[in-house]
């Protein structure tokens, strides 16, 4: 770190303090300044019906009625004692939706957030005066773990889970089911996350989702490669393709006759942001991957989240990211030791299927041949500026 601030132009050292000063504030303001929405603490009782509370709740009767583990095509106009549905299992169903309703300043927080990171890796994380052998030692590990810990912070435990990437892109499928009446505002929210994930290639995830920050933090722990283990790519995107495609099947009721079942409701990690831990299948799933994140990169999004697929697929429409001037590359493959994932090592041999690069910067500086830039040029117009 000290050695990067050291080596920073005058005007790098401007862009950071006005973008770092921004970002504060912009993350400050939305705690400080007191909400307009007042929380309705109505109490419903099973003497209420499902087409009473549904709407009071935001959400559609077949959500309320899925959420109570009913079948979702049930009549909705019954008191819900009529069911057989105790008081308690009410009032979790019901604590549970209001946990999903989305805290609308938290799409600020996710936008500070990615801006902030987005600057930092185009414009900061190469410093303009650094002597090239230097370069390898320079780039500083700080600043993701600062962001990380304001995303953890701010875009977790402050906020709660809702919003979130993975919840955007199960929420599509959840209206298409009925489960929301509000398709529109789902949509919008999926393409709110999906825009800045192309925009700086799956830089929400790298630096402004929550869970991905939890498990960026567990990982940079210990920098010892010998503790560290790369899955196949082919492997885990598999799985998280499967369980995909298991999701879609499931919610539609083509198999188990139960539409509305959301198969990443029972292996919700981002439950811990709300101290949400009724599930016992919650609870092994996060327990597995928080402990799979000291040896391995992002075990969850690799192999799991639906939002991790989608923006892998997007990648190679990203406008900003990581690049390689194939001229310059004399493939020594030292950057493919520090990327965490295969990510680098397929982009320099020109491979057509990459895995993810969660825009992380730990090869930014490492080229010894200075190949490696993070831009939306193409690699061979930002090493002719040089
Ligand atoms: S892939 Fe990881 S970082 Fe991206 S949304 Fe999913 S959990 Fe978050
Ligand atoms: S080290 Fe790997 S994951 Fe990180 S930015 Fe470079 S290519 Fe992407």
């Amino acid at each position: 770190m000290k050695i990067w601030f050291k080596y920073l132009s005058k005007t790098q050292k401007i862009i950071l303090f006005i973008a770092g000063g921004l970002f504060l504030s912009i993350i400050l303001s939305t705690v400080l300044i007191p909400s307009q929405k007042k929380s309705s603490n109505i109490k419903f009782t099973v003497e209420n019906s499902i087409r009473e509370i549904a709407p009071l709740l935001g959400v559609t009767g077949k959500a309320l009625a899925r959420e109570l583990g009913l079948d979702i095509r049930i009549k909705k106009g019954r008191p819900l004692k009529q069911y057989g549905i105790k008081q308690e299992k009410l009032d979790h169903a019901v604590e549970h939706l209001k946990s999903h309703r989305p805290a609308d300043r938290k799409y600020i927080v996710f936008a500070a957030l990615v801006l902030f990171s987005g600057i930092f890796l185009l414009r900061l994380g190469k410093p303009d005066n650094l002597p090239p052998k230097l370069r390898q030692s320079s780039f500083p590990r700080t600043p993701l773990i600062l962001t990380a810990l304001f995303s953890i912070i701010f875009a977790g435990f402050i906020f709660g889970k809702s919003p979130n990437p993975m919840e955007s892109s199960v929420k599509i499928f959840k209206a298409l089911a009925g489960l929301y009446s509000d398709l529109n505002a789902k949509l919008l929210a999926f393409l709110f996350f999906f825009a800045l994930g192309i925009i700086f290639n799956k830089i929400v995830c790298g630096w402004a989702c929550p869970f991905g920050a939890l498990q960026e933090i567990i990982y940079s722990v210990t920098n010892s490669q010998k503790f560290k283990f790369r899955p196949p790519f082919r492997l885990s995107n598999s799985i998280r393709v499967i369980l995909f495609a298991a999701m879609i099947i499931l919610i539609s009721g083509i198999i188990l006759n139960k539409p509305g079942f959301v198969i990443f409701h029972y292996i919700n990690v981002f439950n811990i942001f709300n101290f949400d831990f009724d599930l016992f299948s919650v609870i092994v799933t996060l327990t597995i991957i928080l402990l799979l994140s000291f040896f391995t990169y992002r075990p969850f999004c690799t192999f799991i989240c639906p939002f991790g697929l989608l923006s892998w697929i997007s990648e190679k429409l990203s406008i900003v990211k990581i690049k390689v001037n194939q001229s310059k590359c004399v493939e020594c493959g030292l950057c493919s030791r520090y990327c965490p994932t295969d990510a680098i090592g397929a982009k320099v041999k020109d491979k057509s299927v990459v895995p993810d690069c969660y825009s992380c910067g730990r090869c930014l500086n490492i080229c010894p041949k200075d190949a490696i830039t993070y831009s939306y040029k193409k690699p061979e117009e930002v090493s002719n500026e040089k």
